[in-house]
């Protein structure tokens, strides 16, 4: 049921003073008060119809609204009276003016409407795959198993149940979406939404497949290839085309990405496409010199300790690190040298190491033997405290 006009219930005009409105309005309440019309069963209608129409017309802001947007600002009403077809029809059909109010107003609206009732891409799915060190250095060939929306076999994708089909909305003829005319002082307005009786998708299942119940797509798990380049690292993501959820309406499926997080090693690091390995030498090894087996990542390799080597050294072992992820060349390994000072010293240990600070002490008078650096070592001792140098720590330490 269409509300009436304000201006038509209170019989005024549409530019009627504040005056002329409230004069209207007492004689009209005089007339329809439920107490001073007994008789008239629709009185009180009437007069909460009077009173509803002053309320509005009275206020200036609510007048002013009123008037650009009529019964549909605010009340609820909108929605309401056009909401079915039954009422559709009542307004008229789109006529005159329709297009140039349509396309000032809802414009936009419309290009929105339109995107759902296209065929739309399936969802781009996320796989999360924990890797180890090694195998994000030299890649991997493994399946996954992926939980994904696909096209239901069973109805191929229409949702309805087999042998038959979807029938064409005959709330919206197909279209998806329903016109909705409104009456204002201003002319008629029409507004488009997505028809409700299909969803905007323009036809109904009568008989839903019973697979999917009707949606056309079902949850599947799926095993899938993968293959890992060498060279990944956290965070690296693989994307695998068309592996990811199905469309809908014969849309596209999306794709599907692979994130990779590598296992922390046990003892190396990495810094980019370098591994980082700190290996601990003894206080004697590092003054004498020594030959050590360093572990790779390709197995383990010999590396030469030179003579005096200072904790915080470090050396480099030639493309021993991770590839390059597009394919050329390979990091380095560095060999942190960490050197462990001795404890519990035996009677004679001790008896030794002191026989070596006091020459040391008349060899070069109390300078430090750690300042100077091996020239093949390719980085300065990290921290004061190391390039102190190793025997003046000793001293410190032991107090002698
Ligand atoms: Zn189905
Ligand atoms: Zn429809």
């Amino acid at each position: 049921m269409a509300k009436r006009d304000y201006y038509e219930v209170l019989g005024v005009s549409r530019d009627a003073t504040a005056e002329e409105i409230k004069k209207a309005y007492r004689k009209l309440a005089r007339q329809y008060h439920p107490d001073a019309n007994k008789d008239d069963p629709n009185a009180e209608e009437k007069f909460k119809e009077i009173a509803e129409a002053y309320d509005v017309l009275s206020d200036p802001q609510k007048r002013a609204r009123y008037d650009q947007f009529g019964h549909a600002d605010g009340q609820g009403q909108w929605g309401f009276g056009f909401g079915n077809n039954a009422d559709f029809g009542g307004f008229g059909g789109f006529g005159t003016g329709f297009g140039d109010i349509f396309d000032m107003f809802f414009g936009s609206g419309m290009g929105a409407r339109e995107q759902r009732r296209t065929p739309q891409r399936g969802a781009d799915l996320r796989y999360d795959l924990e890797i180890s060190f090694e195998e994000a250095a030299f890649g991997l060939e493994t399946e996954i198993k992926v939980p994904r929306m696909e096209k239901c076999s069973a109805c191929n994708g229409t949702g309805a149940k087999a042998g038959t089909q979807p029938k064409t909305c005959p709330t919206c003829q197909g279209t998806g979406q329903v016109q909705y005319v409104r009456n204002t002082a201003l002319g008629r307005f029409v507004s488009v939404r997505t028809c409700e009786a299909c969803g905007g998708e323009g036809h109904i299942i009568e008989t839903p497949c019973p697979e999917c119940r009707g949606k056309g797509r079902t949850q599947k798990v799926r095993t899938i290839q993968v293959k890992i380049p060498p060279g990944v690292d956290t965070g690296s993501r693989i994307r695998i085309a068309g592996e990811g959820e199905a469309g809908t309406l014969g849309g596209p499926p999306g794709d599907l990405y692979v994130f990779i997080q590598v296992r922390p090693h046990k003892y190396f690091k990495r810094r980019d496409s370098d591994v980082i390995y700190d290996l601990e030498i003894s206080f004697t090894q590092a003054a004498l010199g020594d030959e050590v087996e360093v572990p790779t990542l390709d197995g383990p390799v010999v590396l030469k300790i030179p003579e005096g080597t200072q904790t915080g050294t470090s050396f480099r072992l030639r493309k021993r690190g991770f590839p390059n992820l597009r394919g050329f060349g390979r990091g380095d390994q560095h060999v942190r040298i960490i050197v462990k000072t001795p404890t519990n010293l035996t009677p004679r240990q001790r008896e030794l190491l002191k026989e070596f600070a006091r020459l040391s002490e008349e060899k070069d008078s109390g300078k430090s033997s750690g300042e100077k650096m091996d020239s093949k070592s390719e980085k300065k001792a990290e921290g004061k405290g190391e390039q102190k140098g190793f025997f003046e720590r000793m001293k410190d330490t032991f107090g002698i």
